[in-house]
This record gives structure tokens, sequence and C-alpha cells, in this order.
């Protein structure tokens, strides 16, 4: 539909970023323009089924569009972070990278058992940043009742990992 093209002109195709071979989906000509970045927010909030308590956003970009759907949701904001930001006490979980491993970790005393959780970044791609996240509420006894992403790389098959979840994508790229 409409704001779905507007999505798909404003998103930036970089070539071999950040590393050869990559074709990175760079999203701050979205954040740049006011009416579509409002678009954006309204379509993610307007996506939820039911109430929402807490609005999760990942580190870095996922913080962007979470705080403002937290706010149009009346919901509170959980920044989950790449490992050794948060001060602690923290939950942590660690996932594998194609070379590597990495970490998401949040502050567990900001949610309370049985909390809806609503999980939001900008790309969802092989789906272990997301699958990681929801492992993270779930050792915290809170539901996620969905997740929602700006783009979706379909081939990578990111929402295979996510299976029994809710999952809303504005812009899929096959
Ligand atoms: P995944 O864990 O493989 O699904 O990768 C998702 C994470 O990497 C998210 O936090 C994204 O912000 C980031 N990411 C992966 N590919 C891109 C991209 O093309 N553009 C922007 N971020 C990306």
């Amino acid at each position: 539909d409409e704001l779905v093209a507007r999505i798909e002109g404003l998103v930036r195709l970089v070539p071999d970023y950040p590393s050869p071979g990559i074709l990175f989906r760079d999203i701050t000509p979205l954040l740049a323009d006011g009416p579509a970045f409002a678009a954006v927010v309204e379509a993610i909030a307007s996506s939820v089924d039911g109430p929402v308590d807490l609005v999760a956003g990942m580190e870095a970009r996922g913080f962007l569009l979470a705080a403002p759907v937290a706010l149009a949701l009346g919901a509170g904001l959980v920044p989950v972070r790449k490992a050794g930001k948060l001060p602690g006490p923290t939950a942590s979980e660690s996932y594998a990278l194609e070379y590597g491993e990495a970490t998401v970790e949040l502050h567990p005393f900001t949610v309370p058992e049985g909390a809806r959780v609503l999980v939001i970044d900008d790309v969802l791609a092989t789906g272990g940043t997301a699958a990681a996240t929801v492992a993270l509420f779930e050792h915290c006894k809170a539901h996620v009742v969905g997740l929602s992403f700006l783009v979706e790389l379909d081939a990578l098959r990111g929402r295979d990992r996510l299976a029994g979840h809710r999952v809303e994508t504005l812009l899929h790229i096959a």
C-alpha cells in the first residue's frame, strides 16, 4: 500500500556495509521524514492485538522506534542492550552469529511477571537477536504478545525462529 511504498523509498540500500557482501538497509532517511516517521509509529502501535504493558527496543535503532510506540500505547519502555552496557543486575542471553557470538541484556527488575511485551526492531534478518530477546522476557516470566519490524529480509527466514509469536512487518524484502 501507500505507506509501504513510502517506507521503501526512504530506506537506503548500502552495499558492502558493515562488511563486504552485506547489503545494509539504512533507515536514517525515514527517521528524518517527519510525516513518514509518524505514520510508521502509528502503524506499529495500531498493529498490536490487545493491551501492552511494555515495549522493548533492541539496541540501537530499535530504541528509536520503541520509544515513540511506547508513548503512543501508554506503555513503558525496556531497552534491550548489547553486553556490558547496563549497570546491572542483568538478565542476559547469548546467541550465535555467523562468526562468533552476541549477547543481549535487560534489567529484569523493570519487567514484572506477567507483563505483556511488544518487541520492536528496525530489521528482522536471521532472527537471532529477536529470538534471544524473546528468551530474555520468558526468563522474566513476561509474555511477548508480538514482535514488530520495519523491514524483514524474508529470505533469511528469521520468522521461523519466532514460531508461535505474532510477527508484524511493514516492508518485506524478498
Ligand atoms: P538478526 O539477529 O540476524 O535478525 O539481525 C537483526 C539485527 O541486526 C537488528 O538489531 C538489526 O538492527 C541489525 N541488522 C541486520 N541487518 C540490518 C540491515 O540491513 N540494516 C540495519 N540493521 C540491520
